[in-house]
């Protein structure tokens, strides 16, 4: 080992090994747009920091126009999005809510919270999206409405299930949370639902740490969407100057960030193209360069159907066993590279035993949730990081 001084610590003679191990590649990290900090100083420096003033207006009109229209209401998360959506359609206790076993527990919470009955369905083995037919089946009498997950930000099969829904008359949500800037046929996801739902959790495309928004899609919800958002007032039409004094009108909770939240969204969402750039960048990278290994080793790379346009929310692999997903992810943590599984399946969890139903066995869920792993995917990957996430992918040899 030679050691070699570092030319600004060198005065205080601190030397680094040549052979310091590298940093690890991180599987995700929040992108600085270099903005975050001069908006949140405004907001500081102002005296309104709470709730619906110029940066929530900024956000949500800058959200509008990458989700197609519908209103736009900034809320704390995508979870309470979700809620929101399920308060403003009544859901409560008897009703049914049919989504995918495979996703993030929030889909079904937000059912869960309400007394309803989240009823867990089964996903295509290609995108990893609801399977319609199983949908189908799943409906009853009881069934109220379907929250559908845009997996990876792949348009779920849209037009059936709007169809579905329409004949059936049951409301559609889109969980969106991983489809800002994706699109099917060349309509932006989010504007497919009666509601859909983003998330700015930090592992998410645009973040503001925590946060979320709720798209109103049909209008007939978005009186009521205001006042249940601010705790059941009608505080908004107040601070449009229609109404004198706000009072207590309906059901409601607080379901609104703060101007703080607001700013480094702003900030965040002016950077978009910036940063979806840089994230199809990594993405591209590892469909071309990981092709060949993968049709070697019967590894399945992410697929995106003809019509889909998808915002490089995530990457994944689909190994050819259980075994591969733990030894890839060892294999990759010796080489200081960051990857994960997910999503243990909802309908087998305790919570989704007690609390759910599941009228058949989710037999993809519970395959590819034991065989899937995600790569590194943020838009701070350097093309070193990339090349050695794939470097590393390149020379781990599946055992099946
Ligand atoms: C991240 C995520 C959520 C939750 O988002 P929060 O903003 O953290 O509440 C919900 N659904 C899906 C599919 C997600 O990926």
């Amino acid at each position: 080992m030679t050691p070699r001084a570092l030319p600004a610590l060198a005065g205080r003679g601190a030397v680094l090994p040549v052979s310091a191990p590298v940093a690890p590649v991180r599987f995700t990290a929040p992108y600085r747009t270099g903005r975050e900090a001069e908006l949140l100083a405004e907001v500081l420096a102002s005296p309104m920091w709470h709730g619906d003033g110029v940066f929530t207006r900024a956000a949500e009109e800058l959200l509008r126009g990458r989700v197609g229209g519908g209103s736009v209401h900034l809320t704390p998360s995508c979870t309470h999005a979700l809620e929101l959506a399920a308060v403003l359609l009544d859901l409560g206790p008897g009703d049914e809510v049919v989504c995918p076993s495979f996703t993030f527990t929030s889909t079904a919470t937000a059912i869960a919270i309400r007394g309803a009955t989240p009823v867990f369905v089964d996903v295509r083995p290609d995108t990893l999206n609801l399977d319609v037919d199983a949908v189908e089946a799943a409906l009853t009498a009881r069934t109220r409405a379907v929250f559908v997950v845009h997996y990876g930000g792949v348009a779920a099969d849209v037009d059936r299930l709007r169809a579905l829904c329409d004949t059936r008359g049951l409301a559609l949500v889109e969980d969106n949370a991983h489809g800002l800037g994706g699109a099917w046929q060349g309509r932006p996801l989010g504007s497919f639902g009666t509601f859909a739902t983003q998330s700015f959790h930090d592992t998410k495309n645009v973040t503001s740490g925590e946060g979320g928004a709720l798209v109103v899609n049909d209008p007939v919800f978005r009186a009521r969407a205001e006042v249940v958002r601010e705790k059941g007032t009608d505080r908004s039409r107040f601070l449009r100057g229609e109404v004198d004094r706000y009072t207590w009108q309906d059901q409601g909770s607080s379901y609104l960030p703060s101007e703080l939240q607001a700013a480094v969204l702003v900030a965040q969402l002016e950077a978009f193209d910036e940063i979806q750039a840089r994230r199809h960048r990594v993405w591209g990278r590892y469909a071309a360069e990981l092709a060949p290994w993968a049709d070697e080793h019967g590894v399945r790379q992410m697929l995106v159907p003809d019509g889909a346009s998808h915002p490089a929310h995530l990457y994944h692999l689909v190994l050819p066993s259980p075994a591969d997903q733990a030894g890839l992810i060892r294999h990759l943590g010796r080489r200081e590279v960051s990857a994960v599984f997910h999503y243990q399946p909802l309908d087998s969890s305790p919570a989704g035993r007690r609390l759910g139903r599941t009228p058949s066995p989710c037999t993809v869920t519970a395959d590819v949730a034991a065989r899937l792993v995600r790569l590194p995917l943020h838009a701070g990957l350097t093309e070193t990081d990339v090349d050695r996430v794939v470097d590393a992918v390149l020379a781990y040899r599946p055992t099946a």
